[in-house]
């Protein structure tokens, strides 16, 4: 690599594992660094912002962007994926049916300028993909992703993509807005409350005790502080176990 993760404003989380918050919303992308294959997780919320973070992604890692995982259709996690039309790109299934006249609309209320939402909806990529249950993507050199469909919760489509450990290094799981720490997670119209604890149940049980978790928005946490945000959801939505 000829920076570091550090140099470009990137949290470094594992072995080939980094995350960035970006301006604005607090949104987390993340990358995941195989052999010859690069997976980046979620595209940010813009087609510019799309475009730094591909080109931060060759800087770290010698190579273009080959894997596109969106962890759910929300504009902030999505609308930068028209920068990367070249990679394959996976979703939950039925991800891709969401209208961009609804993602345009939420960006714009959400305080995105209307030109940018505007150009995000017109060159926007949508997963090729469709995830149902679980699938293995292997990124070469024995480095294999899990990228699992464990909705409806926060939308009605939501992949969580988790990373195997590796020596000495964490088992990293990026959660998309399943798990926010920088706040209460965001329930709008489009979400499945009554779901939502049994996601981040089985979120847990795929990323188990000593993972790190990334939520979508706000600094990494552990299992226990899911399995709290599960009881709280529960409480708020009126959820039993
Ligand atoms: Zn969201």
């Amino acid at each position: 690599m000829t920076v570091t993760w550090e140099e470009l404003g990137w949290e470094r989380l594992a072995a080939g594992v980094g995350r960035v918050r970006l301006p604005g919303w607090d949104c987390t992308a993340g990358l995941v660094v195989g052999a010859g294959a690069v997976l980046m997780v979620d595209a940010g919320s813009s087609l510019a912002e799309g475009v730094r973070l591909r080109a931060q992604a060759e800087e770290l890692t010698g190579a273009r962007v080959t894997h596109l995982a969106l962890t759910h259709p929300h504009f902030d996690h999505v609308f930068g994926a028209g920068a990367f039309a070249g990679a394959e790109v996976f979703g939950a299934v039925g991800s891709d049916s969401v209208p961009a006249e609804e993602l345009r609309a939420d960006a714009v209320r959400s305080g995105l300028d209307e030109r940018a939402a505007t150009e995000a909806v017109d060159t926007l990529v949508r997963p090729r993909h469709p995830v149902c249950g679980e699938w293995t993507l292997d990124l070469g050199d024995g480095r294999q992703v899990l990228l699992a469909n464990v909705g409806p919760a926060h939308t009605a489509h939501d992949l969580m993509v988790l990373v195997p450990g590796a020596a000495g290094s964490p088992e990293v799981v990026f959660c998309g807005d399943l798990v926010e720490e920088s706040g209460e997670p965001q329930a709008g119209p489009d979400a499945v409350p009554g779901r939502w604890p049994a996601a981040l149940d089985r979120l847990v049980d795929l990323g188990g005790e000593d993972a790190v978790y990334v939520p979508g928005h706000g600094a990494t946490v552990d299992a226990a502080f899911v399995r709290a945000q599960r009881d709280a959801l529960a409480a708020r939505f009126g959820v039993s176990r």
